[in-house]
């Protein structure tokens, strides 16, 4: 397979930083200290972010990158997702890992654990997506907890992370089969069984994207040309972008590049009746009987 090589190297890479990642995440440490944390980390071992780490609290499902001077502090009693992100010459590994900070929720975040395992074992080229979610659901469900519908598994392809093709997370009639070679992430979500099982557009997320290329004036100009060539079709965030453009000046041209729309940005992902949500997430290419779980 092209770039298996390099994909095996991110998912190493990856998994690294994930499981460093995981014990030195405690009450009192901030986010922004994890985001930074992660993402040298992963320069260290020899990759690049593909897109911004993640620290996604409680009832945030997904989406949330600090911003700089960020003051979020994780908490006793909260739910804590870690999504890293490793791209080698853009291909990318991506997975996640849910530190879980109050006793009570520790089965929620072992049902989204065991029902990305589950998944795992069906991936093979053939294997039809709708059939992998009927059996993520029916795991989560099973433990006595409720999947959320609206996130799915995503097709990854050289620097881009949402490749077109998804697998659902719940029972579907989605026809689509595995192909070999293709490689996604799969990533359950769970929350507890009253709660909705949906996330909703929240407040930004910091995360942004290149969006299309206009006359600017200087100083945006400068920052975009910055961006496409840092981050291509990749995700970032706006601390990379004002840690290298630094003060008023750099927040004025962030702000312009905003208002030409020339970058979007990404909302955070909020649980729909705000319940705490746990994830699991790995990245695997799919071979003709099985597949290669890059990031374990
Ligand atoms: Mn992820
Ligand atoms: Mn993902």
């Amino acid at each position: 397979m092209e770039a298996e090589e390099q994909y095996i190297r991110a998912g190493k890479i990856a998994a690294k930083v994930r499981e460093q990642i995981r014990g030195e995440v405690k009450p009192g440490v901030k986010a922004i200290d994890i985001c930074e944390r992660v993402e040298q980390m992963t320069r260290q071992l020899g990759g690049a972010p593909a897109f911004p780490c993640n620290v996604d609290i409680n009832q945030v499902a997904a989406h949330y990158a600090s911003p700089v001077g960020d003051q979020t502090t994780i908490q006793q009693g909260q739910l804590v997702k870690v999504d890293i992100g490793v791209h080698v010459d853009g291909y990318i590994a991506d997975t996640a890992v849910t530190i879980c900070l109050d006793p009570a929720l520790t089965q929620m975040v072992k049902a989204a654990e065991e029902a990305l395992a589950v998944a795992i074992k069906m991936v093979k080229a053939g294997a039809r997506v709708s059939d992998i979610g009927a059996t993520i659901e029916h795991t989560i469900k099973n433990r006595g907890f409720r999947p959320i519908r609206n996130l799915t598994g995503h097709k990854l392809s050289r620097y881009i992370v949402h490749a077109g093709r998804s697998i659902p997370n719940v029972a579907g009639y989605e026809l689509h089969r595995l192909e070999e070679d293709e490689v996604y992430a799969i990533e359950p979500f769970t929350v507890l069984n009253n709660a909705v099982g949906e996330v909703r557009d929240g407040p930004p997320s910091h995360i942004y994207r290149f969006e299309k290329k206009r006359s600017l004036e200087s100083a945006p100009k400068q920052m975009l040309a910055f961006i496409q060539q840092e981050y291509r079709t990749l995700p970032f965030c706006s601390r990379w972008v004002l840690t290298r453009f630094p003060g008023p000046d750099g927040q004025k041209a962030f702000a312009d590049l905003l208002g030409a729309r020339c970058i979007m940005g990404y909302p955070q992902l909020l649980e729909k009746s705000g319940g705490p949500v746990a994830q699991a997430e790995h990245t695997v290419i799919v071979q003709r009987d099985g597949c290669v779980v890059t990031t374990s």
